[in-house]
C-alpha cells in the first residue's frame, strides 16, 4: 500500500508540531523518518494511523483520502516503544487477540487462529515460547511478541515507533537486523520512527530526516549521508568536526588561519565548514601546523584529537593506519582534508 501525506500541519495550542509535510511511501519500502526528539516523528506516525487528527492537508492510503477513517478502517498496524503486551495473557493469546477480537462475521475459525498465530511465531522466531507470559520473556523477545500480534491483522501499513527504543545497544542491533530480514521476506510498507542515525540507515530503503515540524530531506541512507541536504542533515547524521569560516574566492578560511577548505559557488561570507572525522587525513610532519593531543583506540577503530593552533579537531581512521604513520601522542603532524562541505551561515 502507497501512502501519500499532502500538506499536513499540526498545532498544538501556538505551538507548530507538523508544518505542511509532504510525503510518499511507496509501495513495500521501509521508510525510516528520523530526528531529534520532539521533530514531529510520532506525531506524523500517529496521524497516519488515525490515533491523531491533522489540523489541515490529505492523507491517500492507496490513492484513496484516509483521514476521515478510523484506524481499524486504515488496517494499520502499530508498534510502540514499550511492548504494551496483555501481562495476563501467554505470547498465543496475545497474538491471537487480534483476531479473536473480530466481528463475528469476519474472525476466522478457531484451528484458522491457531494456524495463523503459529505462522506468525514462527515468523518471529518464537515459536517455542507460545506458551510463555509477557513477564518470562526478555525485552527484545516481548518487541517480538509485539510485531507478531501488530501483524496478526493483515495489516496493510507497519507502523513502528521506535519500538527498540527501551532495548539495550546490542539487542537494538540484533533486532534492527533481524527486522530488516523480516521486512525483505513480507515486504509490507513500513514506516518506521527513530532518532538513532545509525539505525536508520543500517534498517532502512529510504530515510526522512525530520526537523522541528518539517522535512529536511527525503533519500537512500546512501544519498542523505553522502550528499546532505542542509547543514543540519550533515550534523545530524554523524560526527563532524564544524568550523566557523568566512568565504572568498572559493575558499573557505578559519580565523586562525590554520585551515582553508575548497567551498562551492554559491557560498559567500560567513559559513560553516564541515568535515568527517574519516576524511580528514594525517601525516606525521615535524614542523605541521597540528599536534596529536589524544589518542583513542577501541577494537579495530582509532580516534586522533588534533590541536591545529588552537582549533581542535578529531580524525578516524583504522588502527593499523595508525600504527603505519607512527603518529604518537604530542607529535607534530600536518592535516589534509579529504572532503568537506560548506554551507552559508544561517
Ligand atoms: P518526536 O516523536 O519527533 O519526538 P512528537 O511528534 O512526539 O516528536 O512531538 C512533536 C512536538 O509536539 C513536541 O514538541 C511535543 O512536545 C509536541 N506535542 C506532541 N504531542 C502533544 C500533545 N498531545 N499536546 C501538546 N504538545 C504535543
Ligand atoms: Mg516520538
Amino acid at each position: 500500500m502507497a501512502i501519500q501525506v499532502s500538506g499536513i500541519t499540526k498545532q498544538f495550542g501556538s505551538f507548530r508540531a507538523l508544518d505542511a509535510v509532504d510525503l510518499e511511501v511507496r509501495s513495500g519500502e521501509l521508510l525510516a523518518l528520523l530526528g531529534p526528539s520532539g521533530s514531529g516523528k510520532t506525531t506524523l506516525l500517529r496521524i497516519m494511523a488515525g490515533l491523531e487528527f491533522a489540523d489541515s492537508g490529505s492523507l491517500l492510503l492507496n490513492g484513496e483520502e484516509a483521514l476521515s477513517l478510523t484506524p481499524r478502517e486504515r488496517q494499520v498496524g502499530f508498534v510502540f516503544q514499550h511492548y504494551a503486551l496483555f501481562r495476563h495473557m501467554t505470547v498465543f493469546e496475545n497474538v491471537a487477540f487480534g483476531m479473536k477480537v473480530r466481528p463475528r462475521g469476519q474472525r476466522p475459525a478457531s484451528t484458522e487462529i491457531k494456524r495463523r498465530v503459529m505462522e506468525l511465531l514462527e515468523l518471529v522466531q518464537l515459536a517455542h515460547f507460545a506458551d510463555r507470559y509477557p513477564a518470562q520473556l526478555s525485552g527484545g523477545q516481548r518487541q517480538r511478541v509485539a510485531l507478531a500480534r501488530a501483524l496478526a491483522i493483515e495489516p496493510k501499513v507497519l507502523l513502528l515507533d521506535e519500538p527498540f527504543g527501551a532495548l539495550d545497544a546490542k539487542v537494538r542491533k540484533e533486532l534492527r537486523r533481524w527486522l530488516r530480514k523480516l521486512h525483505e521476506d513480507i515486504h509490507i510498507t513500513s514506516v518506521f520512527v527513530t532518532h538513532d542515525q545509525e539505525e536508520a540507515l543500517e534498517l532502512a530503503d529510504r530515510v526522512v530526516v525530520m526537523s522541528q515540524g518539517r522535512i529536511e530531506q527525503v533519500g537512500s541512507p546512501a544519498e542523505v549521508y553522502d550528499r546532505p541536504a542542509s547543514a543540519f542533515v550533515y550534523e545530524f547524521l554523524g560526527q563532524v568536526n564544524r568550523f566557523d569560516c568566512v568565504v572568498a574566492d572559493g575558499v573557505a578560511r578559519t580565523a586562525n588561519g590554520a585551515l582553508s577548505i575548497p567551498a562551492d559557488g554559491t557560498v559567500r561570507g560567513p559559513a560553516i565548514a564541515y568535515v568527517r572525522p574519516h576524511d580528514l587525513g594525517l601525516s606525521p610532519s615535524a614542523g605541521g601546523p597540528g599536534r596529536v593531543s589524544g589518542i583513542h583506540v577501541v577494537g579495530p577503530d582509532a580516534r586522533i584529537e588534533i590541536d591545529l593552533a588552537g582549533l581542535p579537531l578529531e580524525a578516524e581512521m583504522d588502527r593499523e593506519r595508525l600504527s603505519a604513520l607512527g603518529l604518537r601522542l604530542g607529535d607534530q603532524c600536518a592535516v589534509h582534508i579529504d572532503r568537506a562541505r560548506v554551507f552559508p551561515q544561517p
